[in-house]
């Protein structure tokens, strides 16, 4: 720069790369642009050209998602909706058709509905509660994938993952799991025969609920391959200072989860013993719909699950809700702190349980506060029902 003038030596000083110091963590490069070495490693292929998809720490991500997940590869979205239609997008294609569990996270099972379809994927629906062969017999002759979630969302039915995931290799159909509520901890997809896990690291991974991001996690080149390339093509990109809130999280989960896991069991057996509640789905829970797959496959609970209500009218739910003091009454889960909803609304059938359907989600709290928090909340139901 020498000879240059006040305007340029501006747009240059400090800009230099310095040999960083080895920190804990590794460091967060912002960038769009990577400047290159010479003319040749502009077209050269070996470089990284264009930060959209790479550099730390999203690369510091993957590798330990990569470790979580028992993965050789891992692709980062900046939602969890997005890493699960970025997956479907970038394996599927006209004429192919893709069936999906019936309680699949409803924002998934909306895209199957409304936006596959418009490309020609045609969409079979299968319910949550299936055998592996009644999952295979629902597929026709141009199923090439299936969408797979356990336990399902809010009304936490297990699959038998490692049956199904056999007979639809056998059958030469790809297995997606929307793994979010093991968090690639209590369960590991990959290992049980899946093709690709994908996770909302929104919920438990970020832990803080304070930032969107999804993964998918695959052992198969050619898969890895395919949804390298739907990135690059479609063209989506996290942002480093969000790749870093997930790493620095994901240190703690084990022993976050340990927790979440720990408190959730020990509400969910309190609530069972209510008179206002009927029925709780918790598949962790002894005697619960779903426990016996449950213990074979995952190594333990989460803090997310779901009760049955008495039948009662929705003042007396909401009398409920309202009364809590420690749950706050918000959407999405995984973060250190408590949360109720009521979940009729949105279901695809209502008419399945008997009574009213409520989600918690457990966190950090003491657990004998949460329980005092839903004595509150089901003394309230009790007396506006
Ligand atoms: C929240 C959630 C998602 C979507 O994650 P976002 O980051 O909110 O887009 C996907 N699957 C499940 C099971 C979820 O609970």
């Amino acid at each position: 720069m020498s000879g240059a003038g006040p305007d340029t030596r501006l747009v240059h000083a400090g800009s230099a790369p310095r040999p960083g110091v080895r920190t804990v963590n590794p460091p967060i490069q912002r960038a769009s642009t990577v400047i290159l070495p010479d003319a040749k490693a502009l077209y050269d292929g070996a470089h990284v050209t264009y930060a959209r998809v790479g550099l730390q720490p999203r690369d510091s991500l993957c590798e330990a998602l990569a470790e979580l997940e028992g993965a050789k590869g891992v692709h980062l979205y900046p939602s969890g909706l997005a890493a699960m239609t970025g997956v479907l997008l970038a394996l599927l294609k006209a004429g192919d058709e893709v069936l999906v569990c019936a309680h699949a996270y409803r924002p998934t099972r909306l895209f199957c509905d409304r936006v596959l379809t418009r490309f020609g994927v045609a969409v079979r629906h299968y319910p949550q509660t299936a055998s592996p062969d009644e999952v295979l017999a629902a597929a026709g002759t141009a199923t090439r994938l299936i969408v797979l979630e356990s336990p399902g969302s809010l009304t936490m039915e297990m699959q038998d993952i490692p049956a199904i995931a056999r007979l639809a290799r056998d059958r030469g159909a790809l297995t997606v799991m929307d793994n979010t509520w093991a968090a690639g901890l209590l369960f590991k997809p990959l290992a049980h025969g899946v093709d690709v896990s994908v996770q909302a690291l929104t919920k438990y991974a970020g832990g803080h609920s304070d930032v969107f991001m999804g993964s998918a996690a695959s052992n198969d080149e050619e898969v890895l391959a395919r949804l390298e390339a739907g990135m690059s093509e479609v063209g989506w990109s996290v942002s480093p200072e969000d790749a870093y809130l997930i790493l620095r999280s994901l240190r703690t989960l084990p022993v976050r989860m340990a927790q979440h896991g720990q408190s959730g069991v020990a509400i969910a057996a309190w609530l069972r013993d209510q008179p206002e509640v009927l029925e709780v789905l918790h598949p962790a829970l002894p005697g619960a719909r779903g426990h016996a797959l449950f213990t074979r496959d995952f190594s333990g609970p989460s803090g997310l699950f779901s009760f049955v209500l008495r039948p009662a009218s929705q003042a007396a739910v909401d009398a409920l809700l309202d009364a809590l003091q420690v749950f706050g009454l918000g959407f999405s889960w995984g973060g250190h702190e408590s949360l109720a909803i009521s979940c009729d609304p949105q279901r695809p059938r209502s008419g399945d349980y008997p009574g009213p359907l409520m989600r918690l989600h457990v966190g950090l709290e003491a657990p004998a506060d949460l329980i005092a928090d839903l004595r509150r909340g089901l003394d309230a139901f009790a007396a506006a029902a």
